[in-house]
């Protein structure tokens, strides 16, 4: 359904010109009349309002993406409903889009496409640093200003989708082009499934051409599942190697071998920019970037290794493991970058191992030592997975003999930490090599952080490899502070294992709850838990209307029982009828407080404080959407929390 112009939503976006449209969403150029600025305004289809679910996860989700702020991502100002179109208020990016530039003209050069790459890692590792993930990256949604800067657009919203519960088929949610293999199969979609769409940008930029295509998007989708793709090296030999490497590995099949997060991602590619674009120049600066771990993963042999021979194929895991005989230097080398995908989430080690293969050996101008006829050159194994490294040394007449275990920090268990025979040595078959096997990471002692200020707290336990995670709640302590743990201090853990700390809010609860679909309860306050008969609670609600209100709604707050009984009851517009729920702007947040009387003959206990909306006519409650933090009760009100009254 087209809009036609001249349109004005909510008396304030001019709507000036259609710019293109989406499968979601027909975005216009407009006119900002209140700050008198141009913007995009992207008005989503009028079918999905349909949807109350589609509504609450559009309206959380542009609002955490318009919390992102990033000089490459497109900002987002406002967002809001006219009529029946919710439309979202953005950053107004004049030039064009990566599509355009890729249909104009075709493959980009090789540099150009790694600082597209670079910046678009940029933009994704802010929303996952952030807990967001894109979920629909793709050319269309990579925006280039006029000096050549990306801004990555469209954060959230496939998300938005995804959690809605609309028809399948209705919606389709992410392009198949660029669906990692856990997206199109339905799975969860993780920070690693952006990594592989901009693997597959990636891809699109280098060659000119996407990996996968098909006669319909279930042929895609299945091709991103299980097809192995033509590396961007085979396609153009120009690309320098180091690079289709880490290509290969944003774009691996099993997520666990992919970069964890765009942040890894950059790192690689940053690397190899700053190597510049040929082999040559990669050695020097790799261990000035990262440093000492590089110098850790590679004390294990003195000699850095000699470079493993470049892939002529693309292996994929299963068919490398099962794959006995034939072209040896091909499978060992597939076999290493295999290992070292496996572990990708570490760039350290990566960088080690990218170091270790591109590093020309010291005081060995061939790099490689003469062998007598008969022998082979030991290969590199360190990082390899037990199985893999033993049939790949038989495929090579080579005994492999495990000497023991020991933690490593970087390896996980079962992969070789240590090799008997230095890589490049020269050895004859039937030689039996010995390794030592990683135990994975040391355990961790978890700290004691209750007490510090969660902005002490969190890079606390980051710098001892622990995922900390934040969950607000009501107390009686600085808001801010750190007021639980889980695990407890003094735990030993994995390394990565995520660590949830509870932190202050306050007086203030967190809920996000919603209404009907129309009204969202964010938060509440209350100055204390325990109260004496006689007094009166303070409750504050923070409301926010999601959609316009359909109605004048009536609030009622009730002190009952823990079984329902009512002991006290507040029953009025809120705000006191001043501004009655039909008049709340999309977005506005309403801040609404109330004195809930305890009588003064009510008896010591629990009590609860229950909550809800209903319209002065038909008495209809409006039906919870979503309790948030808060608990339905079997009439349709919602139960808050609840407070204690004591003699
Ligand atoms: P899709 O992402 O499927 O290509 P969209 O509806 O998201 O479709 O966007 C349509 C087009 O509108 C985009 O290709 C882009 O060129 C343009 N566009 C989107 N956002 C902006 C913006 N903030 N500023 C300028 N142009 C934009
Ligand atoms: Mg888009």
């Amino acid at each position: 359904m087209e809009l036609q112009l001249p349109v004005v939503f909510n008396d304030r976006y001019q709507l000036i010109k259609k710019i293109g449209e989406g499968g979601l969403a027909e975005v216009y150029q407009a006119q900002d009349m209140a700050l008198g600025r141009l913007v995009a305004v992207k008005a989503l289809r009028p079918q999905y309002t349909r949807d109350p679910n589609f509504l609450v996860n559009f309206h959380r989700e542009a609002q955490s993406a318009a919390r992102l702020s990033d000089p490459h991502i497109v900002a987002v100002y406002d967002f809001g409903q006219d009529k029946n179109r919710p439309y979202i208020v953005m950053e107004w990016i004049a030039g064009s889009d990566l599509r355009a530039l890729l249909d104009g003209h075709g493959k980009l050069p090789v540099d150009q496409a790694v600082e597209y790459g670079t910046q678009i890692c940029f933009a994704v590792g802010t929303a996952h640093r952030a807990g967001l993930v894109h979920g629909d990256l793709k050319p269309g949604n990579i925006l280039i200003t006029p000096n050549n800067q990306i801004k990555v657009t469209d954060f959230g919203l496939a998300k938005a989708l995804g959690d809605s519960a609309m028809d399948a088929g209705e919606v389709v949610w992410g392009t198949p082009a660029y669906f990692a293999p856990e997206q199109a199969s339905g799975d969860r979609v993780l920070p690693a499934t952006d990594v592989y769409a901009i693997g597959i940008i990636l891809y699109e930029m280098l060659t000119g051409r996407v990996p996968f295509v098909g006669v319909d998007d279930q042929e895609v989708a299945r091709k991103q599942i299980y097809e192995a793709h033509i590396p961007v090296d085979q396609i153009n030999p120009r690309i320098p190697e180091p690079l289709a490497r880490i290509v290969d590995a944003a774009m691996a099949k099993n997520i666990n071998e992919r970069f964890l997060t765009a942040d890894h991602l950059r790192e690689a590619l940053t690397l190899f920019q700053q190597g510049g674009l040929s082999q040559a120049g990669l050695s020097a600066p790799i261990s000035s970037v990262v440093g000492s771990p590089v110098q850790k993963v590679m004390t294990p042999s003195a000699v850095p290794p000699p470079p493993p021979p470049p892939a002529r194929r693309y292996v994929p895991a299963a068919q490398a493991a099962r794959q006995k005989k034939g072209g040896f230097d091909g499978l060992m080398f597939v076999l290493g970058i295999l290992a070292i995908l496996a572990i990708m989430g570490l760039i350290p080690l990566f960088v080690a191992v990218y170091a270790a293969y591109f590093r020309e050996p010291a005081g060995n101008s061939s790099g490689l030592p003469t062998l007598a006829p008969g022998q082979i050159a030991m290969p590199y194994i360190i990082g390899l997975e037990e199985n893999g490294a033993r049939s790949a040394l038989q495929n090579l007449g080579l005994t492999m003999v495990v000497e023991g275990e020991e933690p490593h920090p970087d390896l996980p268990a079962f992969t070789i930490v240590r090799q008997s025979i230095e890589a490049g040595q020269p050895v004859a078959p039937g030689t039996t090599v010995g390794v030592v096997l990683s135990q994975g990471p040391p355990l961790i002692e978890v700290p004691n952080v209750i007490g510090l200020r969660y902005e002490e707290a969190q890079p606390r336990l980051e710098s001892l490899d622990l995922v900390v995670q934040k969950y607000e709640d009501w107390s009686a302590e600085t808001p801010g502070n750190v007021i639980n743990q889980d695990p407890p201090a003094t735990s030993l853990v994995a390394n990565r294992t995520l660590v949830t700390l509870v932190v202050s809010s306050g007086s203030r609860v967190p809920v996000g709850a919603n209404l009907g679909g129309q009204i969202v309860l964010n938060a509440y306050e209350i100055p204390r838990i325990q109260y004496k008969a006689g007094e009166a609670i303070n409750l504050t609600f923070f409301w926010q209307a999601v959609t316009l209100p359909t109605a004048n709604y009536n609030l009622f707050i009730h002190l009952t029982t823990p079984q329902g009984g009512i002991v006290s009851q507040i029953d009025t517009q809120p705000q006191g009828g001043v501004r009655p729920t039909s008049n709340w702007g999309v977005g506005d947040l309403i801040v609404d407080p109330y004195q809930l009387p305890i009588p003064p003959t009510t008896a010591p206990g629990d009590y609860q404080i229950r909550i809800g909306f209903y319209t002065a006519d038909t008495k209809a409650r409006l039906p919870i959407f979503e309790p948030g933090r808060g608990q339905p009760d079997n009439l349709g009100a919602l139960i808050l929390r609840t407070i204690q009254v004591v003699p």
